[in-house]
């Protein structure tokens, strides 16, 4: 749990759990390039993801960017809400970067059933509902956590430029799914911006062109990822990213044509 002040919003790191996975599966074609990042690897050729979720609180609000692996896969999200001080019935607005099952995790109690954030809005992007509503097969992930919103009366279906509050706006990052969106903040001259997944690690933040077998369309994601870095390198946006080592704060720096990801 860590957090930074922008502007009148607090915004505070929780990270549910870590876990390693091979580079040359997170990147199957890119096996020669890997060579280059050893030093962002273990000892194996594994990358160590983080999976954190985003407390936003202004406005006189509480908003939760994203719910985390969840209970299966050891998550500390309610410890880490607890050691920020924030009950989860004090959550206002739940929303996602989109629909994963490591972005998911926390929205039900899996003994009672009920809702985890049990006063909040779900806010959800619209293109990932449509999109993994009409999977066949449907995912696991999504019959589990997010199905059941639709009959709580709870959910609401967003587009890009929803602003959520005054100085916190969806923005549509598409690529590594079709409705993915970050969360910028704007705010007393600062600036902040949830990344979600367009960024996975340093790897790709140095070669955004790389194939991530994550991503839903490849074409889609690049174009993105080279946008998103760019914008936020340039205007120098505080960065929380979901699986950028823990807690995930940090900015993008462009020099010479290269980008890179410095921890912040
Ligand atoms: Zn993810």
């Amino acid at each position: 749990m860590e957090r930074r002040q922008l502007g009148s919003y607090e915004v505070i790191a929780l990270a549910d759990t870590v876990q390693s996975y091979p580079a040359t599966a997170v990147y199957p074609a890119a096996e020669d390039a890997l060579a280059a990042y050893a030093a962002y690897l273990d000892a194996t050729g594994a990358v160590a993801l983080n999976f954190a979720s985003f407390l936003l609180i202004g406005s006189g609000l509480t908003v939760l960017v994203d719910t985390g692996w969840g209970p299966e896969f050891d998550g500390q999200l309610p410890a880490e809400m607890k050691a920020a001080g924030v009950d989860p019935a004090s959550v206002d607005v739940v929303t996602f970067t989109h629909l994963h099952g490591d972005h998911t995790g926390w929205n039900f109690d899996r003994g009672t059933g009920a809702r985890f954030f049990a006063n909040a809005r779900y806010l959800v992007p619209r293109l990932d509902w449509e999109h993994y509503a009409a999977q066949q097969p449907p995912s696991g992930s999504f019959e589990r956590d997010m199905r059941p919103l639709e009959a709580s009366g709870r959910l609401e279906l967003i587009d890009g430029g929803h602003v959520l509050a005054p100085g916190l706006t969806a923005v549509p990052t598409p690529g590594h799914t079709p409705g993915h969106t970050s969360f910028a903040i704007d705010s007393g001259g600062t600036r902040g911006f949830v990344l979600g997944d367009v960024v996975l690690t340093r790897i790709d933040a140095e070669r955004p062109e790389l194939d991530c077998s994550f991503d839903w369309d490849h074409a889609i994601a690049h174009a993105t990822r080279e946008a998103t870095i760019a914008r936020l390198a340039a205007d120098q946006s505080l960065v929380g990213a979901s699986h950028l080592p823990a807690p995930g704060f940090g900015r993008f720096r462009v020099e010479a044509g290269r980008s890179s990801w410095q921890p912040a």
